[in-house]
C-alpha cells in the first residue's frame, strides 16, 4: 500500500468532484492506464475533466473504457489539443522514450501544442526527472514531476499523496487536478524535487522495515512476545510507521498485511525498485550512505526470491528463515 506513510486510504474521491468550481477544467491526456493511471483517469473523469486516455496495451485501454474513460487511438491523438499530458509509466526510460519518440515515431513533446503542461507522475530517477523537465522546457512546454504514494487503493479512492517538483506558478496551475486524485499535495521544490522527496522517504521506509523485522526476530529468540515488544517500542523511541501501521508480525496491528499472509499492501517488487532509485541518487550525489544501499541489496534479493508479489513487510519471514531454529 503506501510507500510513503500516509493516513488511511479510506474515503471516496467524491468530495473533490463535488467541490468543482465553475472555472474551465483542463483537457488532460493521460498516458499509462495501468494499476495507478487507470483509476486516476476514472477520478478525473468523475470530477468533470475532459480526459483522453491511452496505453500501448489494448487490454488496459479496454478496461479504461469499461470504467468510463474516453480513450484515443494513439498517443499523438491523445495529446492533440491537451492542456496537460499526464504520464504514469513503469520507469524513467519509458518517460524519456515517450517524450522524445522512438523507432521513428514522433514523441509526445513534438505532438503536443505549445506550452503544454507535461506532468509526470511515474516514480523515476531524480536525474531522469530533471532530464525530462529539461527536454519539455526546451521544446516550449512546462514540466512537473509529481510521483505519488498511496498505492492502488489510494489511486482508486482519490487519496494519493503527491510529491511535486515544479515552478511555483505551475504547481498552482495543477494543484486543483492533483487534489481530485489525492488528499495531500506537497510542493517539494523545483524540477526533480518530487522524486527526491519520494526516494528519501522510501529509503527511510525500507531501512526501518528491516530494522523492525530484525528486532521482532531477535525478540522471539530472547523469549519476548510480539505484543510485549510492540507495546514498548510503539510508545518508545523505536516508534515508526513500519512498526505501528505496517507491523510485520500478525496481531498487534490487525490491519497490517502480516495478518493476511503478507498480501500487499506495498509489494516487495516496488520497494526494491524504489530503493534502487534511492541507491542511484546516493551514488550520483556521493552521499556516504551505508544502510540505504544495504536495504536495496536486501530487497532486491527478497523480490528475486519470491517476495516480489508479497508485501514488503514479508522480509521478516526471510530474516526468521535465515536465523535457524
Ligand atoms: P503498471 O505497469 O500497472 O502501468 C503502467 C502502464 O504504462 C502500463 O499499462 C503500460 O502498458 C503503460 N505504458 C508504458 N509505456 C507506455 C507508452 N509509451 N504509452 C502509453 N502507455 C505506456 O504500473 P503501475 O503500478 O500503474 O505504476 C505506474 C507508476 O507508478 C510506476 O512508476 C510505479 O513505480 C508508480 N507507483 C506505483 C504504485 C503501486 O502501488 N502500483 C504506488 C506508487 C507509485
Amino acid at each position: 500500500m503506501p510507500d510513503v506513510a500516509t493516513p488511511d486510504a479510506s474515503g471516496p474521491s467524491g468530495d473533490a468532484a463535488a467541490t468543482g468550481p465553475a472555472e474551465k477544467k483542463e483537457h488532460i491526456a493521460l498516458l499509462g492506464l495501468g494499476h495507478m493511471g487507470g483509476p486516476m483517469a476514472v477520478n478525473l473523469v468523475k470530477a468533470g475533466y475532459t480526459v483522453a486516455g491511452f496505453d500501448v496495451v489494448p487490454a488496459a485501454l479496454e478496461a479504461a473504457r469499461e470504467h468510463g474513460v474516453p480513450t484515443a487511438g494513439s498517443a499523438a491523438e491523445a495529446v492533440a489539443g491537451a492542456d496537460v499530458v499526464l504520464t504514469m509509466f513503469p520507469s524513467g526510460r519509458h518517460v524519456l522514450d515517450a517524450y522524445q519518440g522512438e523507432e521513428g515515431r514522433a514523441g509526445l513533446l513534438s505532438a503536443a501544442g505549445p506550452d503544454t503542461m507535461f506532468l509526470d507522475c511515474s516514480t523515476i530517477n531524480v536525474d531522469e526527472a530533471r532530464e525530462a523537465a529539461r527536454l519539455a522546457i526546451e521544446a516550449g512546454h512546462r514540466a512537473i514531476d509529481a510521483p505519488v504514494s498511496g498505492g492502488v487503493v489510494g489511486a482508486e479512492a482519490g487519496t494519493l499523496t503527491f510529491m511535486v517538483g515544479a515552478l511555483p506558478e505551475d504547481f498552482e496551475a495543477v494543484r486543483p487536478m492533483l487534489e481530485v486524485m489525492g488528499r495531500r499535495v506537497v510542493h517539494c521544490g523545483q524540477h526533480g524535487a518530487g522524486q527526491a522527496a519520494k526516494v528519501c522517504n522510501n529509503l527511510i521506509l525500507g531501512v526501518s522495515m528491516i530494522a523492525v523485522s530484525e528486532a521482532f526476530v531477535l525478540g522471539e529468540k530472547l523469549g519476548l512476545t510480539h505484543q510485549a515488544l510492540f507495546d514498548v517500542a510503539s510508545a518508545a523511541s523505536g516508534q515508526c510507521w513500519a512498526l505501528t501501521t505496517n507491523c510485520p508480525v500478525p496481531g498487534p496491528v490487525p490491519t497490517s498485511p502480516a495478518n493476511r499472509d503478507y498480501q500487499p499492501g506495498f509489494a516487495g517488487a516496488l520497494m526494491a525498485k524504489d530503493l534502487r532509485l534511492a541507491l542511484n541518487a546516493v551514488q550520483s550525489t556521493g552521499v556516504a550512505a551505508r544502510m540505504g544501499p544495504l536495504a536495496s541489496e536486501i530487497y532486491d534479493a527478497f523480490a528475486a526470491e519470491g517476495g516480489a508479489g508479497r508485501d514488503f513487510s514479508g522480509i521478516i519471514t526471510d530474516i526468521r528463515d535465515k536465523s535457524g531454529q
